[in-house]
């Protein structure tokens, strides 16, 4: 850098003081501060309310999601989807600004709503928010039911609407409000009695990995069960290059979702993504309810495949019982890399407990385990989760931390590898060690969106990406007299 362009600070740091600092963050003491620390949230490990809404809004057939609020977050949200997935991720914003702020922000959606329309020709527009027309206290209720009267958007557009305050919750609660908002708008009137679809309605929750929704649909074609995914994103984030842009790439068919009440069974399988969808589920629709683990592991995999045996009297189909045989193969032959290794887990609380599930099964030892903005119910899950195995004596689960947390934990009590999202790569840099990217967002590796990590192959493919990386790294790091052909 030359003199002109250097940066020339205020108060100089002295390099001593630097170093100084650099050690003690690593030190007991730096961490029982940090642990103390209680109106500073550093690096957390969720997104923001709107932007799991914006994920669902998306997942429907010809929907356009419709952000109420500031510019700013809309942008937000569709550059994190666009750097997770490398694909476009259509929203629309009425950007408020400072007018809005003072007078509402119902012109703006008036305008917004009405552009909208007439540019894309959505078949729905959910509508969500931001943190600034929560905190002014705008009511969607109205200013939608306004729009209508006023001609903006047709009456019958479906214009379901969450209220998604950030400062109360986190990506999956957002997700599980458009979501039941989304529902409760389509299947209203829909409800007939006696009917009965004979198709399951297969809820996945919050998952960026579209491997993961591909490997669900998978399942269920191979043991024969009709399904509508509520709601599926498979196609719109991941659609292929032909040259052409797709609006609208794919996304749950509209009648499908209106027709999900009169299901033959409903199936959740990420729990506290759809608290509330469930419950409302529950009392709303006809047919049988689970909710279910994410299928991490064998163990969790046999609970999904078993369940949806029993609801839909089917066989387990030999294609699965083979697929299953090849997974405990792979897990034997992949065990001694992986047994005793210790890990620090972080993300969401379902994907966080069946990763938990999947080390124990790998006997490695979940050391540090971490999910942000949690109750108290995930860490009892999570504790006696671990107390389920010998593996999990001596690990820790943590709620309400962040990564900076994280940090102090990996520099003081350390371990061999991290598994979370991008956001764990500056805490695995300074601590050493490997991360596995495995969660949301992943913005610094490719086509990770596309592998998926539940079912019989996806513990296939998280035991082969972990064991090698460890592999990996002893050829790279070993002494000449140690550098082996086999391993
Ligand atoms: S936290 Fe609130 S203000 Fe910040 S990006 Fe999310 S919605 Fe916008």
């Amino acid at each position: 850098m030359s003199a002109e362009t250097a940066v020339k600070f205020v108060t100089p740091t002295p390099e001593k003081e630097i170093e100084r600092v650099k050690k003690w963050i690593n030190t007991e003491d730096y961490k029982e501060k940090n642990f103390a620390r209680t109106s500073l949230v550093i690096n957390p490990a969720h997104a923001c309310q709107p932007l799991g809404a914006q994920m669902v809004a998306t997942a429907f057939e010809g929907s356009l999601p419709f952000v109420h609020g500031s510019q700013g977050c809309a942008s937000y949200f569709r550059s994190t989807f666009n750097r997770h997935y490398r694909e476009p991720a259509a929203a629309t914003c009425d950007a408020m600004t400072e007018d809005g702020a003072v007078f509402g922000g119902q012109n703006n959606l008036f305008e917004g709503l009405e552009n909208a329309y007439a540019l894309y020709k959505p078949k729905m527009m959910p509508v969500y928010t931001t943190c600034m027309p929560e905190v002014i206290g705008d009511d969607l209720t109205a200013f939608i039911r306004n729009a209508k009267q006023k001609g903006l958007i047709p009456e019958d557009l479906p214009t379901p609407y969450a209220n998604t305050p950030s400062f109360n919750g986190t990506h999956i609660h957002g997700y599980d409000v458009m979501l039941k908002s989304i529902l409760q708008d389509l299947t209203e009137g829909q409800s007939v009695e006696g009917k009965c679809t004979g198709k399951l309605n297969i809820i996945p929750g919050f998952d960026g990995n579209v491997g993961n929704l591909r490997e669900y649909k998978r399942i269920c074609d191979l043991m024969e069960i009709p399904y509508t995914m509520l709601a599926d994103t498979s196609d719109v984030f991941d659609s292929g290059c032909d040259g052409e842009y797709k609006l609208y790439a794919g996304g749950t068919k509209l009648e499908d979702a209106a027709e999900s009440i009169n299901g033959k069974a409903t199936v959740s399988l990420q729990k506290y993504a759809s608290t509330q969808t469930m419950k409302w589920i529950e009392s709303e629709f006809t047919g049988q309810k689970a909710v279910l683990p994410m299928p991490f592991g064998v163990k969790k995999t046999d609970e999904l495949i078993l369940k949806l045996a029993e609801l839909f009297d089917k066989p387990v189909p030999e294609q699965l019982k083979k697929e299953r045989a090849l997974a405990v193969d792979a897990m034997t032959d992949a065990h001694q890399y992986l047994h005793g290794k210790k890990f620090a887990v972080f993300g969401d609380p379902d994907y966080v407990i069946g990763i938990v599930s999947f080390l124990l099964e790998m006997g490695a030892r979940p050391w540090h385990v971490l999910v942000s903005r949690a109750t108290k119910k995930i860490k009892k899950e999570l504790d006696a989760l671990l107390e389920t195995s010998v593996y999990g004596e001596g690990c820790t689960a943590y709620i309400n931390k962040d990564l900076w947390h994280m940090r102090s934990l990996l520099v003081t009590d350390p371990v061999d590898g991290m598994i979370g999202d991008t956001h764990g790569k500056w805490a695995a840099r300074d601590a050493g060690i490997p991360l596995f990217r495995i969660g949301f967002p992943i913005i610094d590796r490719v086509n990770l969106h596309r592998t998926p990590v539940i079912g019989y192959q996806g513990a296939i493919n998280m035991l082969t990406m972990i064991a090698n990386k460890f592999l990996d790294i002893k050829d790279e790091t070993c002494e000449d007299q140690w550098f082996e052909m086999m391993r």
